[in-house]
């Protein structure tokens, strides 16, 4: 007798999947089962259905259950498949961690559905007995309002259910279901008239929306790219015969710093079913909206790199806003990068894609503009203006440190340009990377600095918590009285962070109101939202903050950006630290002169010649994005070539070299075309009490790449030593 048996995926470090017997349940695939594991339950999803196994069929056992909540679509499973792969992931734990937290768990997913009536066009409502007098309401009701919401008609009538069951039953309503809206910040909604960059670059996209093909937007801050894709969602969403189904995905780098863009969506695309799929939602939130996105009731789906994975049955186009941004990379885990997921996603959908960016990633720009085969190279649109009339680009220009020396790490010309802001009633932004009081605390007489015990960090002073804090591992203590290495009672908090030039500046500049925003003072789940508004009532002078600042806000009064201290960052070893600062300096920059106001950018820097601060000052990124691959070019490095990053940590770094010096033989032995470098230890030698070490690999060809780690990844899991040390693989790894 045949057997059906279902081939599952489960959430389980094993580069394998399992098979089970239906034990007569029925399954379609893409669902979710319950099975037996190891002597627990596991939630998994069925891969295959089919007649045969390659093992005894007496030794496998039977699912205990199957939840009929439909989850993954064939695309998305393809999708994981192809991540699985080419990340070199177990796919049972690729496709369970791409699940919201309920649907892990062994519980059924319980759908909040809502529905939506409508009138039918020509429904005959004279067949219907003047006596009954509930349906003659609810019709009224549907007479003034042509869609009304189950939540709405139980406003309106008692007894409203019954009502529409029966309207239903005489077809003279229709019912679909509706995505719940969300309270969100109002904001204006007048339709601007688009300028000629904009209205090329929208016409451009809607003349090719049923094949695959890569855009990128790269648009100026302010230049009108989100208007841009508002007007693309609209087309694109517009019902036509035969296709009334669009869906659209929106990638966001952190929306929850962003509410004003998610607030502009709702307010421009008030008419279509809009989700957000990000951390800051609580699980059953994420859970709904999720549902929504992969039942198509909900068409446009706003969300973060995680939602790159969202089941869309009717997905037409991708947005990619800031695709430059480091937040796309996922850090554990999997590590994929959302940009690159979503390019697959699109070209395996036949759909197109649009990046967009200021400060394009260095991929994507060599993808624009250098890559020589026709079928991969994307189009590229320019916004080369400001939007909104007469919204010149800030001037931007560097204090030299040298000349102008920073007290308490302010200089006294940027003191006096946010003394002339605070007399014309504007607002001030100023910028510094580090959160906390200051970075050090420093013992002046043996030179001792606090160091975190656990990694090869400094401990920063958080003061108004009275303790030091490290940013890597979360370990905090109090502040020493004396210094724990010579005795001497007088430390030092050394160096600028937020908190200190918060304070600093309320001393100088009593009058000002300021406000701080960093991670620390952003905790609460509001807290960013409300700054906002109050900033946008002019409530605020002085915002002291961190990137969290940089982001997409739109201030229409600031029309000063203050700088503090980014040199570190000029002579990085990363060789992509230049790129990253660039895009933050332009971004944050950005923020100035938004409205009618000209904006004004100082950067304090003891390097005012260095070729970075010369582009930023011309707004020059073509220049810099050529320059910077044209020495990516020099060097061999990406994207003129590929890395997989082999990371390993243990107590004990000899174990780790040990991993790493065996791994990296075994794959000398496969000969490539890949260059395997020696093991090193990261800039970051210890991190959470682990020792860590890494070997990199680089090739010419992402294909030569992967057949090396086709064969070498199950060479290193089956090394003895491989058991005993924590290890990963980081394809295309941002950071080193
Ligand atoms: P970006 O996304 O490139 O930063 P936005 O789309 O946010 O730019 O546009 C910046 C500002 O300009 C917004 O306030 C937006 O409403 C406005 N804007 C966009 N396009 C136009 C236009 N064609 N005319 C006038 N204002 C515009
Ligand atoms: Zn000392
Ligand atoms: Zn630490």
């Amino acid at each position: 007798m045949s057997q059906t048996i279902f081939n599952i995926a489960l959430d389980v470090p094993l580069n394998r999947t399992f098979d089970y017997l239906s034990g007569g349940f029925i399954a379609r695939v893409g669902n979710r089962v319950v099975v037996p594991f190891a002597g627990r339950n596991l939630v998994g999803v069925v891969l295959e259905i089919k007649q045969t196994s390659d093992y005894p069929i007496e030794k496998l056992k039977p699912v205990s259950h199957v939840f009929d909540d439909v989850v993954f679509d064939s695309h998305t499973l393809k999708l994981l498949k192809f991540c699985a792969d080419y990340y070199h992931y177990p796919l049972g734990q690729a496709l369970i961690s791409a699940l919201p937290l309920r649907l892990r768990q062994i519980k059924p997913a319980v759908s909040r559905k809502q529905f939506a009536y409508q009138l039918l066009p020509n429904a005959d409502i004279s067949q219907i007995p003047a006596r009954k007098v509930v349906l003659h309401r609810v019709i009224a009701a549907l007479q003034a309002t042509p869609v009304l919401a189950a939540s709405e008609l139980a406003f309106i009538t008692f007894g409203w259910h019954k009502a529409i069951l029966e309207l239903k039953n005489l077809g003279l309503v229709s019912e679909h279901e509706v995505v719940a809206v969300k309270a969100f910040m109002p904001i204006s909604t007048t339709e601007p008239i688009l300028n000629d960059e904009q209205v090329s670059a929208i016409q451009n996209v809607l003349v090719l929306t049923h094949i695959f093909k890569p855009w990128l937007l790269h648009g100026i801050t302010g230049s009108g790219k989100t208007e841009v894709y508002i007007q693309i969602l609209r087309k694109i969403l517009q019902p036509i015969l035969k296709q009334p189904q669009a869906q659209v995905l929106v990638l966001v780098p952190e929306i929850n710093l962003t509410p004003q863009l998610e607030a502009r969506f709702r307010s421009r695309l008030s008419q279509y079913p809009l989700v957000t799929l990000h951390s800051n939602l609580s699980e059953s939130e994420r859970l709904q909206n999720w549902l929504a996105a992969s039942t198509g009731a909900a068409k446009i789906v706003i969300g973060t790199r995680l939602s790159v994975f969202t089941p869309m049955p009717h997905l037409k186009l991708i947005v990619m806003d800031e695709e430059h941004d480091g937040s796309y990379k996922q850090q554990d885990g999997m590590r994929y990068h959302a940009r690159d997921v979503a390019m697959v996603r699109a070209k395996q959908l036949n759909i197109p894609i649009i990046l967009g960016s200021a400060t394009p990633s260095l991929e994507t720009w060599h993808n624009s503009t250098q890559n020589k085969t026709q079928k991969n190279q994307y189009g590229l649109l320019s916004l080369k203006q400001r939007a909104v009339e007469n919204a010149a680009l800030p001037n931007i220009f560097c204090i030299d440190t040298a000349k102008s020396p920073t007290e308490n790490g302010l200089s006294p010309l940027l003191v006096n340009a946010l003394r002339e802001r605070l007399k014309r009633g504007e607002q001030s932004l100023l910028f510094i990377n580090r959160r906390g009081y200051a970075p050090v605390l420093y013992c002046n007489a043996c030179q001792w600095v606090a160091p975190c015990m656990r990694c090869s960090a400094r401990l920063v002073v958080h003061l108004s918590k009275k303790r030091l804090e490290c940013h890597h591992c979360g370990h905090e203590q109090k502040i020493p009285l004396q210094c724990p290495s010579c005795g001497n009672a007088d430390l030092h908090p050394t160096g600028q962070a937020t908190q200190r030039l918060e304070q600093t500046l309320q001393t100088l500049l009593p009058t000002a109101h300021i406000a701080r925003v960093d991670r620390d003072s952003m905790r609460n789940k509001d807290a960013l939202t409300d700054l906002l508004t109050q900033v946008h009532n002019q409530e605020i002078d002085i915002l002291v903050g961190t990137q969290m600042l940089a982001k997409g806000h739109d201030f229409p009064h600031l029309t000063l950006v203050g700088v503090i201290d980014t040199d570190s960052a000029l002579y990085s070893p990363d060789f992509r630290a230049s790129e990253r600062l660039f895009a933050q300096l332009m971004q944050v920059s950005g923020r100035a002169g938004r409205a009618k106001k000209a904006g004004e950018v100082l950067i304090q820097t003891a390097f005012p010649q260095h070729a970075l601060f010369d582009a930023l000052r011309s707004q020059d990124y073509v220049s810099f994005a050529n320059a910077q691959l044209q020495e990516r070019s020099v060097m061999q490095f990406p994207p003129v070539s590929y890395f997989a990053l082999l990371r390993a940590e243990a107590n004990d770094y000899a174990q780790v070299q040990q991993f790493l010096n065996l791994a990296g033989n075994l794959a000398r032995e496969l000969k490539q075309d890949v260059m395997i470098y020696d093991p090193v230890r990261p800039q970051m030698e210890r991190l959470k009490g682990m020792e860590r070490g890494q070997l990199l690999l680089q090739a010419n060809s992402r294909v030569a790449l992967q057949r090396l780690l086709k064969n070498w990844m199950p060479q290193c899991r089956e090394l003895p030593i491989a058991t005993k040390v924590r290890w990963s693989l980081d394809i295309d790894p941002l950071e080193f």
